[in-house]
């Protein structure tokens, strides 16, 4: 999976695909990220990318040509790379959308700077756009980036053979189990003594019941979307009784 980020700031990546996953996944080869300085693609003397809005108003707009240029330059390379402007007027970034892009192989990502790109950007060169939540940023860097990484897990390999990401939240539309680790016994606080027991069946469904518990309480919205069994549906109800 190829990474193409268009930014005006690319120091900023350079630690976050440094440490853990990230940068193993590079090691081997199954993700690349590069970083384009947009600035690079403007032609006057002084370089300039941004400019006032016409019609007056506050701040600055990022100008389409460099950015018009930056694109070309990778589809060039690449035709069949996907654009994506990260803006807060995108699509919501979910589990959903990240599963659809993470089968695409190449990615071009936009991020925006002061009040945003040329509106001509949006109509001429961009495939899709993505918000990674309601609140205004100062630029779709750090929106690249959590893109790039919940992108990055699913890409097989990344996550290494023993840990695959069906049990992580969201993944089947429920949120996930609570996790415990050594010390069995915290201060008093114990680990359920299900989980200690060595019985598989009985773990799985434990885990099962209580994804389906969390869910419940914490994101209900979520549970029209996720696919139940008749198990699933009755241990609901019973969850839903005793909340009543
Ligand atoms: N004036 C713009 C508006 O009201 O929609 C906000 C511009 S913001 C200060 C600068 C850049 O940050 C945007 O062009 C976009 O690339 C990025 N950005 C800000 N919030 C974001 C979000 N929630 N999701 C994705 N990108 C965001």
């Amino acid at each position: 999976m190829k990474f193409d980020i268009l930014t005006l700031f690319p120091k900023m990546f350079f630690s976050p695909f440094e440490e853990s996953i990230l940068a193993r996944g590079i090691e081997k080869g199954l993700i690349e990220i590069r970083t384009i300085n947009i600035r690079n693609f403007a032609q006057d003397k002084h370089q300039v990318v941004d400019d006032t809005p016409y019609g007056g108003g506050q701040g600055m707009v990022m100008k389409v040509e460099p950015i018009a240029r930056a694109i070309e330059q990778v589809r060039a390379e690449d035709p069949s790379a996907w654009t994506i402007y990260l803006t807060p007027e995108g699509k919501p970034l979910n589990q959903e959308r990240v599963k659809e892009l993470s089968s695409r192989s190449h990615l071009i990502l936009l991020c925006g700077r002061y009040e945003g790109v040329d509106e001509r950007v949006r109509e001429l060169f961009i495939d899709e756009e993505i918000s990674i939540g309601d609140y205004v940023l100062t630029g779709g860097e750090l929106a690249a980036m959590v893109l790039i990484d919940a992108v990055s897990r699913l890409v097989p390999g990344v996550l290494g053979s023993d840990r695959s990401a069906e049990n992580d939240s969201f993944y089947d539309d429920l949120l996930e189990y609570p996790q415990y680790t050594r010390p069995a016994n915290f201060r008093g606080y114990e680990v359920p003594s299900v989980l200690l027991s060595g019985n598989h069946q009985a773990i799985s469904l434990w885990r099962r019941r209580e994804a389906l518990r969390r869910t419940y309480l914490r994101r209900p919205d979520l549970l029209s979307k996720a696919t139940l069994s008749e198990e699933d549906k009755q241990i609901l109800e019973e969850i839903a009784k005793k909340n009543r």
